[in-house]
């Protein structure tokens, strides 16, 4: 488990993940700021301010994702 900062708000939140490394869309739960973050080796290496419109198409892969590793 990860803890990642919000780089607009410092609100810390906890993410959970299958093995060690994660890339995707995350939404702040307090300032609502969207971040494309990267983990890797449980360590957050880079968290980048995102358009709503990118979240939501990024959002789409990861649904897309999930479906294909669930089959
Ligand atoms: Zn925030």
């Amino acid at each position: 488990m990860v803890i990642m900062k919000c780089p607009a708000c410092g609100a810390e939140s906890k993410l959970s993940f299958v093995g060690d490394s994660y890339q995707g869309p995350r939404r702040c739960w307090k300032c609502r700021g969207l971040f494309t973050i990267r983990i890797e080796g449980n360590e957050m290496k880079s968290c980048e301010p995102l358009s709503e419109e990118e979240f939501a198409k990024q959002q789409e892969i990861e649904a897309l994702k999930n479906k294909l590793k669930n089959r």
